[in-house]
């Protein structure tokens, strides 16, 4: 396995990427590929299977985005036959894989779709029929188009699996094993996963041929631009606490273990005057996307979330994030972790821990390999204030009105008669759309 530490190719044309696509990312900005990217694109674009392992904002969208557009380029897609298929174990993180994959793809006279459930069948069923080139799906909506009938995957020729581990846990895998059978064994695979374990690896060895692996450490990436806190408290103080780092400038994530916790926390803070939003599973997907849409927007924002929904959010500019419950394992606190510190920003990590969670915090951050600064912490204290930003809430109670700003519903979507036809099989899908 290569590890990918140091990054000679300077520029995407060093990378033998269409023209067209180059420019279109000189457009937006970006010029100098990232390790991840000079590391994978030449195998992906000569024709290899992929095995990429490396963390949330090492930029590995735009390596398996670009390689898949640069495969397709030329090739023309038939109706109800995509020629590409990147799964995605959340809507969020579905959208976002879009959002960045579409204009790419419209550059190339490509075009994209999001497939996932919560919203309208209708867009999706038009644009399959339309012979979309490139899906981007959630497994269980796929599933249902699958079944129905709207969509053959026998035309694929580049299948990417992202955050598989993150699919393993949610219980989709065999609903990917299903959608990699309907797929060609010799048509490309990528696929890309923190870990290997949860059944990731048997999925390696069932579908993927003498893969080329290329591993980011996840570590060393991390040690340098991340700082990690464990905060020491007694129980009384960690409210307090909480609401002082909530009261900061800038973009705060707190991270909540159930999503009973994440509303009790979110109208905690709203009863001292800070407005939050609460993300989970337990919220309709219009809230989510708003709540998310929020977050993004504003400068200053705070985000209650639970473990299994943030697994979609990949939002640039979070400085600062709050475990504000213990996580479950090293792997969840590098998870979490993760959101701060993106594409080489500057991030820092506060783990707030009662006197009895401190001993295993200690086996945590160590089996994560971080280095913690332990200390012991009280409402105020001048490290809170240096370290966080902290600040006394102005203790005014937010009105409910505009807590639930976030949560406006969206207009009726004109495919909702469409939809309802559809619930009642939506409903026997159920088991696929577990907290996304
Ligand atoms: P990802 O890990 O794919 O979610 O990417 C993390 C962030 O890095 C996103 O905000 C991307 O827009 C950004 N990014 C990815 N590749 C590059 C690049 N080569 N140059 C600059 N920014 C990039």
């Amino acid at each position: 396995m290569q590890l990918i530490e140091s990054n000679p190719i300077t520029s995407f044309e060093d990378l033998d990427l269409n023209p067209i696509l180059v420019r279109t990312l000189k457009n937006q900005g970006i010029e100098k590929p990232f390790p991840i990217q000079a590391a994978t694109i030449p195998d992906a674009i000569s024709g290899h299977d992929i095995l990429g392992r490396g963390q949330t904002g090492s930029g590995k969208t735009l390596a398996f985005g670009l390689s898949l557009l640069n495969t397709i380029f030329a090739m023309k897609s038939a109706p109800h036959r995509p020629l590409a298929l990147v799964l995605a174990p959340t809507r969020e993180l579905a959208q976002q894989i879009n959002e960045v994959l579409h204009p790419l793809a419209r550059s190339i006279g490509q075009d994209t779709v999001v497939i996932a459930g919560g919203m309208p069948y209708g867009k999706q069923v038009s644009a399959l029929k339309r012979g979309v080139s490139i899906l981007v799906a959630t497994p269980g909506r796929l599933i249902d188009l699958l079944e129905r009938n709207d969509v053959k995957l026998d035309s694929l020729v580049v299948t990417v699996l992202d955050e598989a581990d993150q699919m393993a846990d949610m219980g989709f895998l065999p609903a990917v094993k299903q959608i990699l059978n309907q797929s060609k064994k010799d048509s490309q695979r990528m696929l890309f996963s923190a870990t290997l374990d949860r059944g990731v690896d048997g999925l390696v060895r069932q579908y993927l041929r003498n893969p080329k692996q290329h591993s980011i450490k996840e570590i060393e990436t991390s040690k340098g631009k991340m700082d990690h806190y464990v905060f020491v408290m007694k129980q009384q103080d960690k409210s307090s606490i909480a609401h002082q780092i909530a009261s900061r400038d800038g973009k705060t994530i707190f991270f909540v273990r159930t999503q009973r916790g994440a509303d009790r926390l979110t109208d905690n803070l709203a009863k001292v005057g800070v407005v939050a939003g609460a993300l989970h599973g337990g919220k309709s997907q219009s809230v989510r996307t708003r709540t998310l849409a929020r977050f993004k927007e504003e400068g200053s924002a705070v985000l209650v979330a639970t473990d299994v929904a943030a697994r979609g959010i990949h939002v640039d500019g979070i400085d600062l994030v709050v475990h504000y419950d213990a996580p479950a394992d090293h792997k969840d606190y590098l998870h979490r972790s993760g959101r701060t510190a993106r594409a080489g920003e500057v991030g820092r990590v506060v783990t707030l821990a009662t006197q009895n969670e401190q001993r295993a915090m200690g086996g945590i951050t160590m089996r994560a390999g971080v280095e913690a600064w332990v200390m012991a912490m009280t409402p105020m204290h001048q490290k809170l204030i240096s370290i966080t930003g902290a600040k006394e809430p102005s203790g005014i109670p937010v009105s409910q009105v505009a807590v639930n700003k976030v949560a406006t519903a969206s207009k009726p979507s004109p495919s909702r008669k469409f939809d309802k036809k559809n619930r009642n099989k939506r409903n026997r899908r159920k088991r696929f759309t577990a907290e996304r």
